[in-house]
């Protein structure tokens, strides 16, 4: 619509002003269709606008879902959390604009539309008619004869009033016509929408700036890690072709107890096919274990490998194959190597060694005779030896409970802190060891339970309660332990009947007899232990113990400082004796 509608030719009517307005009519015709039009395809647009939101929500929370697989990484999770939130209020902000898009042009045009430009229609049919009445006041007006004075004067009247009236509606008119120009005013709301949107979006963003800059400095170091970690790998890829290489087998052990190890192994289906099947073994608390596949629970095999035999099994034509034999059952397996066969061979001997040990225990008379069976499974099984003397669940010194460490030599157990006061006396005195971290041979388990807190403290003790000497307790200050021990196994100053002559006799009677607690008795009162005997052809009280063929005795003194070597009146040392009589253990 580029006409204008001057309002002096509208006053005047002129002819000028008639085309001007008939031009303008023609306008706001055009003007409804291209209106239509604009609203046509503002729709179309809003419309797709709206679709893309909805897909870019789900895209959103798709994203947000995806985050959630970092969610280890604190860093990563917290930008991440921040980028969807910003990005949720971009979506917002979309909304927003074009719900604005909507009301400034569809719902405003529509306006035009519906009532401005059909109310435009009725004031120019009244526009018509009124320049149509004012035609005919003018007619009237000139065929009035002068002589008429009262005629022409009521005509005249008429013709201003008439004329007066059209200039007022006409001006109206024009201002009607001239108006339709404020739909412009519409489109340009809706550029101050495209403004207002993008400007929050660019502030929106810059806020995020340090985010972004935080998770790029993250994801750098991400990727630097991810390097080392290839790096690591492709090392033990190296690793594993080394061990390939060099016949090393792939065991593993099992970090809390030095006696579980575990890896595949065949075993044969005992059914009639006897198929083999590989499947990951594992030994622990003396009980065999096997996992068919990830998915499934562990099947207990053997309850007790203490209470099995284990054999190679060559008859068959499976190599590295072996044969586990309790009461109930028997099962074949085969290993993937003759090292890997007689490691676990090795390892199923252990439980059955602990069987052998604990048996022989329970025989001795100082030992108790129950074998405990409510004892936890996953004690050491030192400790659960050690443990088994009267008196040896507290410490031998202050009496501390569930001592850990031990005297191999005095045959005694304590807590850690007595442990640490035994050590400072040196080896000659008191050899401590570790109950859980140390490996046990069956002899020096056995001295622990042939002796044992009760029996010692019965010799080392004896003449406390006529010395009028208190013992320390478990929270007796350490000062307080030191001198008690120092007194008790330097000193021994609570010994009965200390340093006499008769010991060294009893000390070579006992160890021929295989006496521990008589062995014991006589090296606290001072007997020498490697005192020889002139009237049993100077032999020593370790020759006499292989004599007698008792190996706890022999491990007694050999770990009381006995000398190996020390030979008899006929040239004869331990050893030599043992092989002679066939007590070679
Ligand atoms: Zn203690």
């Amino acid at each position: 619509m580029d006409s204008f509608l001057d309002y002096e030719e509208c006053i005047q009517d002129s002819p000028a002003f008639r085309l001007t307005l008939d031009k303008c009519q023609t306008d706001v015709a055009e003007l409804q269709s291209r209106v239509e039009k604009v609203m046509k395809l503002c729709g179309k647009m809003v419309e797709s606008g709206q679709a893309y939101n909805t897909a870019n929500q789900h895209f959103l929370d798709g994203l947000a879902e995806f985050s959630t697989y970092h969610k280890r990484d604190s860093v990563i999770m917290n930008c991440m959390s921040q980028f969807i939130q910003g990005l949720q209020e971009m979506i917002n902000f979309h909304t927003v604009l074009f719900d604005q898009t909507q009301r400034a042009i569809t719902q405003q045009l529509s306006n035009l539309l519906t009532q401005f430009i059909p109310q435009l229609g009725e004031t120019r049919k009244e526009f018509v008619r009124i320049g149509e009445d004012l035609e005919t006041a003018a007619v009237k007006n000139a065929q009035i004869y002068r002589h008429k004075v009262t005629d022409a004067e009521r005509a005249s009247h008429l013709l201003l009033a008439t004329r007066k009236c059209h200039q007022h509606f006409a001006l109206d008119y024009c201002l009607q016509v001239n108006s339709s120009l404020y739909c412009l005013f519409q489109v340009f709301s809706y550029f101050h929408a495209q403004y207002t949107f993008f400007h929050q979006g660019f502030d929106l963003l810059r806020d995020l700036e340090p985010t972004m800059k935080s998770m790029a400095a993250q994801l750098s170091q991400l990727s630097t890690e991810c390097t080392a970690k290839r790096k690591d790998l492709e090392n033990t890829h190296l690793l594993i072709q080394q061990r390939d290489a060099s016949g090393e087998p792939i065991l593993s052990s099992c970090p809390d107890g030095g006696e579980t190890i575990q890896g595949y192994l065949f075993k044969r289906s005992r059914r009639k096919n006897k198929t083999w099947k590989r499947c990951w073994f594992s030994i622990k608390d003396n009980q065999l274990v096997y996992t068919k596949s990830h998915k499934e629970e562990p099947v207990l095999l053997f309850d007790d490998l203490r209470l099995c035999a284990v054999k190679s099994l060559d008859s068959i034509d499976r190599r590295f194959s072996f044969e586990l034999v309790s009461v109930k059952k028997c099962c074949a397996l085969q290993a993937d190597s003759e090292e890997l066969k007689q490691a676990w061979i090795s390892a199923v001997l252990g439980s059955i060694d602990m069987a052998y040990r604990e048996r022989v225990e329970s025989q001795q008379p100082q030992s108790p005779s129950d074998p405990q069976p409510g004892q936890p499974p996953q004690r050491p099984a030192a400790l659960v030896v050690a443990l088994q003397s009267p008196g040896n669940h507290r410490c031998c010194d202050c009496s501390e409970e569930e001592p850990r460490w031990a005297s191999v030599n005095l045959g005694i157990t304590m807590c850690i802190e007595c442990s640490g006061i035994h050590r400072s006396l040196g080896v000659h005195l008191s050899k401590v060891r570790s109950l859980t971290l140390d490996s046990w041979d069956p002899e020096q388990l056995k001295l622990l339970c042939g002796l044992g807190n009760d029996v010692i403290n019965g010799i080392y003790e004896s003449r406390c309660a006529a010395e009028g000497r208190v013992k320390p307790s478990a929270g007796s200050p350490r000062p307080e332990k030191e001198t008690w021990i120092k007194e008790k196994y330097v000193e021994k100053r609570f010994v009965k009947d200390a340093n006499s002559p008769e010991t060294r006799r009893q000390l070579y009677q006992a160890a021929f007899q295989g006496d521990l607690v008589t062995m014991a008795s006589a090296l606290a009162q001072g007997a020498e232990v490697n005192w020889s005997h002139a009237e049993e052809e100077g032999r020593t009280a370790l020759i006499g113990s292989t004599f007698g063929g008792s190996l706890s005795a022999c491990e007694f003194l050999l770990q009381n400082g006995a000398n190996v070597n020390y030979r008899d009146q006929r040239g004869q040392g331990a050893l030599h004796t043992a092989a002679t009589w066939g007590h070679t253990g």
